[in-house]
């Protein structure tokens, strides 16, 4: 059985998430491996057939909600399972994840892992800790340039997850991140 493994790809807004992990299932698919991306429903920015970048690139795609837990376990030992914006779907993922690794398919996750507070987001504490590889990027601080490791909210409200793009949030380093504001 080829041995599974998990990797995350974690990071702020605009760090470039969706990009490496498309550039991760197109390198699994060209070696031959049967491959699945899943993303959000939820996520309404841009096709829901596809994973999508702002720069245009594409790689095909399932949107799932509560069906999210079938989808990985319907996912064949030895194929690659890509999950785009895992933090919306908080730890609802963690059990399809490690059961998946133990059936013999590898997921890689892509999602932020601090929300806008700056505070860990679920899934990620766990599944950080369960990860084989972690790929952490940084996104350039909206408001100094340097590297920004937080995603600050620019509109109103605490719920948990607003979907949105540029007029929503601002990548921030720590001296800038202004958390509740
Ligand atoms: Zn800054």
């Amino acid at each position: 059985m080829t041995l599974a493994h998990l990797i995350v790809i974690c990071g702020p807004m605009f760090a470039g998430k969706t990009t490496e992990l498309i550039r991760r299932m197109q390198a699994a698919a060209g070696d031959g491996r049967p491959v699945l991306a899943l993303k959000p429903a939820r996520d309404t920015r841009y096709h829901n057939d596809f994973l999508a970048t702002h720069t245009g690139v594409r790689f095909p795609a399932r949107a799932v909600d509560s069906d999210l837990g079938d989808a990985i376990r319907a996912a064949a030992p030895g194929s690659v399972v890509g999950i785009d914006e895992a933090h919306f779907f908080g730890d609802a993922l963690v059990e399809p994840v490690t059961d998946a690794l133990a059936r013999g398919v590898s997921l890689i996750l892509a999602g932020v892992e601090r929300d806008h507070r700056g505070r860990a987001f679920a899934p990620f504490p766990t599944l950080l800790c369960e990860a084989d590889k972690v790929v952490k990027l940084s996104a350039r601080c909206a408001v100094c340039g340097r590297p920004a490791i937080h995603s600050q909210r620019m509109i109103p409200g605490d719920e948990a997850i607003v979907v949105g793009g540029a007029e929503a949030y601002q990548a921030r380093c720590r001296t800038c991140f202004r958390p509740g504001t």
